[in-house]
């Protein structure tokens, strides 16, 4: 019978050694676990820090008398692997309960080490009062610290998806949350148009969201921005970001990646055959891209592990390559992403147009409808859907989750356009948003009316274009592109006479429906130089 030891306790480590017993009930297997727990949710470490996970004894989902129980595996806590010898294939444990060293021999070997929490060489940057989460002790080191009643204002540095999340819960828990991002925005998988709404969300709970700056120092309770502003932190979370755990591998002198994670081939083997790696610490063929990425998420890591486990007993993986989807509420938002955003898109020489839809998540006389912003990226001229972002109050994740399908299985605007999706007026609208942003597409393909982005707006009223703003007068009160013109969509049949023939003109409405509606009225009516304006106020009145 094989003996499999695996490294790493959680999310790949944990998945590979179960489906390896699901496999095989004679195999020995070992997990050797460097941390005090195995099989935690990382993903729920943020959630302490508010108190929506209370009890961070909930974190831990199984321990190793567990595993032993269940599924007769041997997990072993405290035992650090500092040496693989694949020669004579044995590994150096370091036991860091008894401060011992031993050696165990293996047939096959799994690394699932992970990623570490970057930590720049920056003044201050060891003080007591700086932090980062990883695991489960992080997050009881770090709650016990900020829930005394002098730590007030707390500085997270960095905007991504465990920034963000730590920097949410810290608010929740009623703290002065400073966020600082050294990118323009923050959340990188989404594009700079959609980010604003999350931003404005930020602020508008209080989060003091400073954008393109950096830190530069930490001294005492003051942290120093790269600009030379300063912010009060009592305490510092640092979430700039994860490097891959690859000091295992290049001890053993397994092939690194020009990524930088260990290179794997499509059933995730190692350059060395009897060693496999999964999770964060590898590197991913992006299905979209064709390269090589990273892509440090929670379902990937537990997919691997179990194509990984399937491949020792024979059972090849279809391996398609990554896509990253994700999602994270950011405090009444869901906000979701798959694929790539357009500035990925465009960065990588890729030929793609967007759309950007604001339509109801929900028929608009139920309770709680609001309304879901949808950006779909795609090639032109082929269709092809490349990614999409969506924010709302509502299920913007439902939402993502059918184009992450259709994305992976190479689907078009034209799929879309005719995907039968389920319907009631509590949960969507008989044709749901992300119809309509296929259908939307598909008009602007079939070069049936022409838009502006969002992002041109200000550009636009800056330099004076002729802007008709087609919704009712009602409306008008909620705020007004400067310099526009008030043509309601219900009067523009009388009153095209006022509109300029002989110059370039904007329409522009709420969410760019009704101004959709004026656009191909007016193209009807013989204008030819008429552009929709994407987002429009919705989405501008976020924008600005
Ligand atoms: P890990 O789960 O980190 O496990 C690696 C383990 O290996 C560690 O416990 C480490 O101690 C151990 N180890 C390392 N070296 C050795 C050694 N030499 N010997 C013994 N043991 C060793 N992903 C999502 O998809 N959605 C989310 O919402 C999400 N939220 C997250 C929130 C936080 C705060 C964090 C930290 C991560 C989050 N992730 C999320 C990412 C997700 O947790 C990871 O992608 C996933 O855990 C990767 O699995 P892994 O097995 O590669 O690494």
């Amino acid at each position: 019978s094989k003996k499999v030891v695996v490294i790493g306790g959680v999310a790949g480590g944990a998945s590979t050694a179960a489906r390896v017993r699901r496999l095989d009930e004679k195999a020995e297997i070992i997990m050797l676990e460097k941390g005090p727990h195995v099989s935690f949710s990382n993903c729920s470490l943020p959630f302490h820090l508010s108190g929506i996970v209370e009890n961070s004894e909930k974190l831990l989902m199984m321990d190793p008398v567990q595993f032993k129980k269940k599924y007769n595996i041997d997990a072993r806590v405290f035992q650090e692997v500092t040496h693989i010898d694949k020669v004579n294939k044995k590994v150096t444990i370091h036991n860091h309960a008894t401060g011992e060293t031993s050696d165990e021999s293996y047939d096959v070997l799994v690394l699932s080490p992970g990623a570490k929490p970057i930590v720049p060489a920056l003044p201050g940057i060891d003080a007591t009062h700086v932090f980062t989460v990883r695991n489960v002790v992080d997050i009881e080191r770090l709650q016990q610290y900020v829930s005394q009643d002098t730590i007030e204002n707390i500085a997270v540095i960095g905007g991504g998806f465990i920034g963000v999340e730590v920097a949410e819960n810290l608010r929740l828990a009623n703290k002065n949350v400073a966020l600082i991002e050294f990118a323009p925005q923050v959340m990188a998988p989404f594009d700079d148009d959609m980010v604003q709404i999350i931003h404005k969300e930020m602020l508008d709970k209080g989060i003091d969201l400073r954008v393109g700056d950096g830190l530069a120092s930490i001294e005492d309770k003051i942290v120093t921005l790269q600009s030379g502003k300063q912010v009060k932190a009592d305490a510092v979370v640092l979430a700039i970001g994860v490097r891959p755990d690859t000091t295992l591998a290049e001890d053993a002198g397994l092939d690194i990646g020009e990524t930088g994670a260990i290179v794997v081939d499509g059933n995730y083997v190692t350059s060395d055959p009897s060693i496999y790696a999964v999770g964060d610490a590898i590197e991913v063929f992006h299905q979209i891209l064709h390269k090589k990425t990273r892509l440090a998420l929670a379902g990937p890591a537990q997919k691997q592990a179990r194509a990984a486990a399937d491949h020792m007993y024979g059972i090849t993986n279809r391996h398609r390559g990554v896509i990253g989807s994700s999602s994270i509420q950011i405090f009444d938002y869901a906000c979701a992403t798959t694929g790539i955003n357009e500035r990925t898109a465009r960065e990588a020489g890729m030929t793609v147009d967007s759309v950007y839809v604001i339509s109801p998540d929900k028929v608009g006389l139920m309770p709680n409808s609001n309304p879901l912003h949808f950006k779909l990226i795609f090639e032109v001229p082929t269709g092809k859907i490349v990614g999409a972002q969506a924010i709302g109050k509502g299920n913007a994740d439902k939402r993502i989750d059918v184009i992450a399908t259709l994305i992976s299985f190479g689907g078009t605007v034209d799929d879309l356009k005719d995907l039968e999706l389920s319907y009631s007026p509590m949960y969507g609208t008989a044709k749901d948003v992300v119809n309509m942003a296929a259908l939307v597409a598909d008009n602007l393909l079939a070069g049936r009316f022409k838009q502006v982005h969002v992002s041109q707006t200000r550009e636009l009223v800056e330099s004076g274009a002729y802007i008709v703003d087609v919704r009712e007068e009602a409306e008008l009160k909620n705020g007004m592109l400067k310099g526009a013109h008030n043509i309601p969509l219900s009067q523009l049949r009388e009153r095209m006479d006022e509109i300029p023939r002989d110059i370039p003109v904007y329409i522009h409405c709420r969410s760019a429906q009704r101004s959709y509606n004026a656009t191909v009225a007016l193209q009807g009516a013989g204008f030819t130089n008429v552009k929709n304006m994407a987002g429009s106020f919705l989405g501008t009145c976020l924008y600005e």
